[in-house]
């Protein structure tokens, strides 16, 4: 690990880093004629860079060497891939995640998750629990939105992925979903993120809309740390100053995201547009800048959902957006997972 120190320390602030250091098994080594940097030789555990970089010593790691947190990428190493029904994130495979902002009724949610899954979506989405920013808007029809989940996946053979808001929530969540929604607005929320790490679902994390890509990754590393190795990261937008679109769709992200981390990361144009007509621009930018996949809101009667119809695009755009990503997809040498296998009612 190499690490750069304030300037001036005492000899009692060099003193405690000096025995952290011995303590987690590194050795303290100088470098000839650069008195602000030291190397740290030894073991290289994913708590260790956390515990030196709290030492009062340390300005800052420059590199944390083999004491790289879960998340990160070693040298040369291969993306995570991640399963989830019929859809597949990294290592080549990119897939859809099509479905309603919020589950509303059996029969709109039934229509919209055979429609998009004949067009090409491996995974439905959909939230049961939804977090709004007023506690006067609709907050998702919970219990029964789940129950509808379970129908209807059942009678697709779609995979589900849907939000857990709340760790009370999450023994519910996972009798219906196949994969756990953390929203941006719960990023943070730690409780809910070690919980997570106690299951063995995957888990889609999408990115706070003002959170760095540091914060984004050390919240995927409370689920990686209890044992959950199973996440999908997903920029969907960091707040900008240009109400112009709802939020800024961050593509310099994804691509740094795929070189630090072996993660699969996806994007979520929906909510980074705000407004239906850009969102295929978006999800193809993403899908440019090297994401796994892509998340989207797609509604074919945007006027009569309870929340954000406006950026919920129809099923012609999906069907289009599935031909731009196959095509993207072979760009680079990867694929487009469709869905193969047949939907349980016409087995
Ligand atoms: C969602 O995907 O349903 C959602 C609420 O998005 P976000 O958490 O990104 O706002
Ligand atoms: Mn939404």
């Amino acid at each position: 690990m190499l690490l750069q120190l304030r300037k001036n320390l005492s000899e009692a602030d060099f003193r405690s880093l000096a025995d952290l250091a011995r303590e987690l098994g590194y050795r303290v080594v100088a470098l000839d004629g650069v008195p602000d940097l030291v190397r740290l030789e030894g073991p290289g555990a994913p708590e260790h860079r956390s515990r030196i970089e709290d030492c009062y010593a340390v300005a800052r790691v420059l590199d944390a060497g083999a004491a790289r947190e879960l998340f990160q990428r070693a040298p040369g190493a291969p993306d995570t891939v991640v399963t989830v029904g019929e859809a597949r994130f990294g290592g080549g495979a990119v897939s859809l995640i099509a479905g309603p902002c919020a589950i509303e009724t059996y029969d709109a949610t039934l229509a919209i998750a055979r429609e998009v899954r004949a067009r090409g979506a491996t995974l439905l989405r959909g939230g049961a629990y939804k977090p709004r920013t007023s506690p006067y808007s609709f907050q998702g029809s919970r219990r029964a939105g789940l129950e509808i989940l379970g129908r209807v996946r059942a009678e697709t053979g779609l995979a589900v992925v849907t939000e857990a808001l709340d760790p009370r929530d999450v023994e519910a969540v996972g009798e219906v979903a196949d994969m756990f929604q953390v929203g941006s607005r719960n990023m943070a929320n730690q409780p809910l993120l070690a919980e997570l790490g106690r299951q063995r679902k995957p888990v889609l994390l999408k990115r706070g809309f003002a959170a760095t890509l540091r914060e984004f990754l050390l919240a995927a590393e409370f689920v990686l740390a209890g044992g959950n190795t199973q996440v999908v990261l997903c920029e969907r937008g960091i707040r900008g100053f240009d109400p112009s679109t709802r939020n800024v769709l961050d593509v310099g992200a994804v691509a740094w995201l795929k070189r630090t981390t072996h993660l699969p990361v996806i994007v979520d144009p929906s909510h980074a547009a705000g407004r239906a007509d850009l969102v295929p621009a978006l999800g193809r930018a993403g899908l440019a800048a090297g994401a796994d996949g892509v998340m989207c809101e797609v509604h074919p009667e945007p006027g009569e959902t309870h929340s954000d119809g406006s950026q919920a695009i129809g099923l012609e755009d999906f069907s289009k957006l599935v031909a731009d990503a196959r095509a993207l997809a072979a760009l680079d040498g990867r694929t487009l997972v469709a869905p193969t296998r047949p939907a349980p009612h016409t087995v």
